[in-house]
């Protein structure tokens, strides 16, 4: 027989909380070996000793944790045998000088062994809506302090029944120390209430429930980081009441369904979508919607995709098997306000647009929206980061200040950092209301103290005006470091993917404040973390009457045709121009001519705006990126043609003029071209100006990486493109788990700002 050996692994990572320990004492346990294992102030130790050859087959197992689990490093030692028999899950371990670093663990969705159980009739927990094991269930929303254990959970005021508290003492238990365990006994229940909060049904609320929304009522209903507001999807009438109760004309509702099987009756999906809508994360994911699918239009108006996700917690479960049908499930919040997730708030805030409350007595802590994703190139792209992701950090390939970075004004989240991992917070919003700010003032304070970071730099935008900017400014740490918006952008995407630099950056959104005082967007940077310089930007449009123009789209579109055929654009020829009145257009020409009230833009999102503006013949835009995102669906897949364009290389920047494009569509449309065979030969000219670009820069500057962000890459066929006309010759990084948007804008920020600090 072999001599006796030991090893110590030590396992870093998300570890804590999502079912590590028991995995690997029912792995030590089938391998007969003896020892230990016990959370630290790393992740977990393991320390196992018997024959060599089970100890290699017992690392070679530890290659595939439980499905919440990540593994960041995994280092095994050989140590000197120990005697002794049996396997145990020891007492946490000195929490060490990172051990306040140790999080807690993003929200999981609920397991298939849980389901099985919630449906089982003969279960202790047969249909009790908060069941929950150590493989899933939540744990961010409900965390009140670190360590992450029940007494600083808000269960703390639910006592363990004895069943439940054999079950967490039991390490062969699927239950073994799951913070959150509860049973119908001893845990919090499930009640549909009306709008006084009179009880309606407590005996099994998902079935009236499930009859008021066959009804076309719209029910809140309490999930894991929020409420939502829920509806019959395949109802116009409901969906539409919806819409007008909550203020919300037009942005898409997400869809939730019960499974991949009706998910898959409702969109054309591919594996890899299958895998993102079933990942422990639960996103909603933009995918096709079918002809046939039977929702309601009005749940995403023109708009051939749909945001489905499917059901994460028990009670959804529970209320989609009673409903059956696909439910409307959007955030439980008036228009622009943060996400509702206190009852006596989600009494009062949704009172005009509820009709009834599906609710529970397991408070929520930390809001988390539900995150979004797609697939983009074959790869999941997340455009907002929230619930099932955060907190879990990002690791980063060298080791930074403590800091804040605050992000941006819109669709914001801000990030702590310290050492290798960056924490991304949850999804905000946009900074434009008391509300929203307090909810952010609240989230960064929380999560400081979740992860024991003390900042020692605070990052912001270059935007004076932006709220995040103004908070940063008020923060007493004396280190405050302003990060240009596009840098940012170019250095998330660095950071995400471990690169140093210098790398050629395209950076494409709607806006952000240049270093000159100008408004870019169109940016073609050489950015490492320290530096940047712009190489290329768009010509920039006129914006005429400021920010209206980027609401009333129209004015784009008219400065844009103003410049580029001289002031003599064939305005009459252009269905656009036939809704808005004649005085209205004088107007705005007069303000462009005279430069009153105008200032020059380079988005490319404003491209996408004014050339969609005309080619849609639509006047305004109703939310953030709607005209751009019809702009994008509009695109014919199989045209190939595009538009010329010129590149001005005298000055510094070089100017990517897009001005023969905008006649040449513009004259294609006057000659009745079909509109999506112009959008598509749009986008091709934006690709081939910014490759042709690229490549020439590359010259001058010496071949780099080249990476894509910022908010125009939510948009597949550019991303698409772009990354089949710049590879295999370049080697091209996309933004993936850190959203391209401003969403993601704080991770680059924290970067560029522990970077310049240094070189100070
Ligand atoms: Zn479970
Ligand atoms: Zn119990
Ligand atoms: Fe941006």
């Amino acid at each position: 027989m072999d001599p006796r050996q030991g090893r110590r692994i030590l396992v870093s990572g998300v570890v804590q909380g999502v079912g590590f320990r028991p995995w690997v004492w029912r792995l030590a346990q089938q391998a007969g070996l003896a020892g230990r294992v016990f959370n630290d102030g790393q992740g977990v130790t393991i320390e196992v000793f018997g024959a060599p050859a089970a100890l290699d087959g017992f690392v070679t197992s530890l290659g595939q944790p439980p499905p919440a689990a990540r593994v960041h490093s995994l280092r095994c030692q050989v140590i000197a045998a120990q005697d002794g028999e049996g396997f145990v899950i020891a007492p946490s371990g000195p929490a060490g000088e990172a051990g306040r670093r140790v999080s807690i663990p993003p929200d999981i969705a609920t397991c298939a062994d849980c389901l099985a159980e919630i449906e089982d009739t003969k279960a202790r927990r047969f249909h009790y809506a908060l069941t929950n094991c150590t493989q899933c269930g939540p744990r961010f929303s409900i965390a009140r302090e670190i360590p992450y254990d029940r007494a600083h959970t808000t269960m703390v005021t639910f006592p363990m029944c004895a069943d439940c508290q054999r079950e967490y003492q039991d390490p062969a238990d699927r239950r073994f120390h799951a913070q959150p365990i509860a049973c119908p006994a001893c845990g919090p229940l499930l009640l549909l209430v009306d709008g006084e909060g009179a009880v309606l049904d407590a005996a099994d609320p998902a079935a009236p429930a499930a009859r008021l929304l066959a009804e076309g009522k719209i029910v809140a209903v309490k999930g894991i980081g929020g409420y939502h507001l829920a509806c019959d999807a395949t109802s116009s009438a409901a969906v539409c009441r919806l819409r007008e109760r909550k203020q919300r004309d037009e942005k898409p509702f997400a869809v939730m369904v019960r499974d991949l099987a009706a998910a898959e009756a409702l969109a054309v999906l591919d594996d890899a979508e299958r895998a993102l809508l079933a990942s422990v994360e639960r996103p909603i994911v933009l995918v096709k919607r079918k002809v046939d699918s039977g929702l309601a239009p009005e749940v995403a108006p023109e708009n051939p995709m749909v945001g489905l996700l499917l059901a994460y917690s028990p009670l959804h479960h529970m209320l989609l098997a009673q409903a059956e049908r696909p439910l409307v499930m959007t955030s439980g919040n008036l228009s622009e306000q943060p996400i509702v997730f206190d009852d006596a708030d989600a009494q009062s805030r949704l009172a005009g647009i509820a009709d009834a409350w599906m609710v529970h007595d397991r408070p929520i802590e930390n809001a988390c929206d539900d995150s979004v994703g797609r697939l983009v190139a074959g790869r999941p792209v997340l455009f907002r980061r929230s619930r099932g992701y955060v907190p879990r950090p990002i690791m980063l390939s060298s080791p930074v200040a403590p800091l804040l970075a605050c992000g941006a004004q819109l669709k914001n989240t801000f990030c702590l950092a310290q050492g290798r991992d960056a924490y991304l917070g949850p999804h905000i919003g946009d900074l434009d209301n008391l509300e929203t700010l307090a909810a952010y003032e609240h989230a960064v304070a929380r999560l400081q103290r979740f992860v024991g970071i003390e900042p020692e730099i605070i990052a912001h935008d270059l935007h004076p005006d932006y709220q995040s900017t103004r908070y940063a400014l008020a923060r007493p740490e004396a280190c405050k470091i302003a990060v240009q918006h596009h840098h940012a952008h170019v250095a998330a995407v660095l950071a995400e993917h471990g690169l140093a630099g210098p790398v050629i950056g395209v950076a494409y959104d709607g806006t952000g404040l240049g270093s000159d005082g100008t408004a870019w967007g169109g940016e073609i940077l050489l950015a490492d973390f320290a530096h940047f310089e712009r190489l290329a930007t768009l010509r920039p449009i006129a914006l005429a009457g400021g920010d209206l123009a980027i609401q009333q789209v129209w004015r784009l579109a008219l400065a844009l045709l103003d410049d580029a055929f001289e002031s003599d654009p064939p305005l009459a020829a252009l269905e656009l121009f036939k809704l808005i009145p004649a005085g209205e257009i004088a107007l705005c020409r007069r303000m462009i001519a005279e430069k009153l009230n105008t200032p020059l833009a380079h988005g490319a999102g404003r491209y996408f705006d004014a050339v969609g503006a005309i080619g849609l013949a639509t006047t305004r835009s109703h939310f953030e990126g709607q005209v751009a995102m019809r702009w994008n669906f509009a695109a014919e897949a199989s045209e190939t043609g595009h538009y010329d364009f010129a590149l001005e290389r005298t000055g510094r920047p070089w100017v990517m003029d897009l001005r023969p494009m905008v006649r040449q569509a513009t004259m294609d449309l006057v000659g009745h071209c079909a509109p999506a065979v112009v959008s598509a030969r749009f986008h091709n000219t934006l690709v081939a100006a910014t490759a042709g670009t690229v490549r020439l820069l590359c010259q001058q500057h010496g071949k780099h990486p080249v990476v894509f962000s910022g908010g125009c890459f939510q948009n597949a066929r550019l991303t698409e493109s772009l990354l089949a006309a710049l590879s295999p010759e370049f080697s091209v990084h996309l933004p993936g788990q850190v959203p391209p948007g401003d969403g993601g804008l704080a991770l680059g920020q924290a970067l560029v700002a522990d970077a310049v600090a240094r070189n100070f």
